[in-house]
């Protein structure tokens, strides 16, 4: 999650690809739309639309959060909401609540910040910027989530790992989705990863209490307010951007597919 040494390479690589925000979320809606989902505008940042898709399944379904694209510079993420979508998989499973892309300008500029240098994923606390203001505010109408998934990249990392908030100990989905990234590429087996101590290959559990922690990411906010559980999964910058992509949609997806089963037993 922090910058390093490699990123410079990696950087020159992802701005050939030419990442614009404005036709990533104008894809984004046309797919969506197509799909049933609702688009719900929260701001404009710097001429970029900022958005939220809803979609309500019929019956008793699990209500599920996926964001992305909160570090400009970590562009697997927001593709693989866009592939997952496109490919008809945001199905009647769940509820679902996604927004796409959170940071636009940073996204823009290849930028883990945001375009007035403010890292958007320390902001969930004492709120600074528009883009998380903006994504507050429409937070507070929604409904708790069953699970929230927060899509993230590494440039520190080898392989995909991922972290856990699960304050009330419910079944976790942690190795069903590290099984599903292994398909994809390796698991990060390093024993400390982003300066936490692993809980097993792949798995940080970190400090979850939100009165303990002093910058909140978005992960935080999120099981202060809306969720008991969520996962910040995070794919290696250095990994083809196909195959992170892949990782990303697959990982959800069989996240989604775990927790339905879990939901239909229990409810
Ligand atoms: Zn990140």
């Amino acid at each position: 999650m922090k910058e390093s040494a490699s990123k410079k390479q990696g950087m020159a690589a992802v701005k050939a690809s030419a990442l614009d925000p404005a036709s990533l979320v104008r894809e984004f809606t046309a797919q969506a739309r197509a799909a049933g989902f609702r688009a719900e505008p929260l701001a404009e940042i710097d001429g970029c639309p900022l958005a939220a898709f809803t979609k309500r399944a019929r019956g008793r379904r699990p209500r599920i959060y996926l964001s992305a694209g909160v570090h400009g510079d970590e562009p697997a993420p927001p593709h693989a909401l866009l592939d997952l979508v496109r490919s008809g998989l945001l199905d009647d499973r769940a509820t679902w609540f996604v927004v796409p892309l959170l940071n636009p300008t940073g996204f823009a500029r290849g930028t883990r910040e945001n375009a007035d240098g403010i890292d958007l994923n320390r902001d969930y606390k004492d709120v600074r910027t528009h883009e998380v203001r903006a994504h507050i505010r429409w937070l507070r109408h929604q409904p708790n989530f069953d699970l929230a998934l927060c899509l993230h990249e590494d440039w520190e990392t080898k392989g995909f790992y991922l972290y856990e908030l699960n304050p009330d100990g419910r079944p976790s989905l942690a190795e069903t989705i590290l099984d599903a990234a292994r398909t994809h590429g390796p698991i990060e087996d390093a024993e400390v990863i982003d300066g936490r101590p692993s809980h097993a290959p792949g798995l940080i559990r970190p400090v979850d209490d939100p009165l303990m922690r002093e910058n909140w990411p978005e992960a935080i906010y999120l099981r202060a307010h809306h969720t008991t559980l969520s996962y910040t999964l995070e794919t290696p910058s250095g990994a083809p951007l196909a195959q992170r992509v892949a990782t990303l949609a697959s990982a959800v997806d069989t996240a989604l597919s775990e927790l339905a089963r879990n939901f239909s037993r229990t409810s």
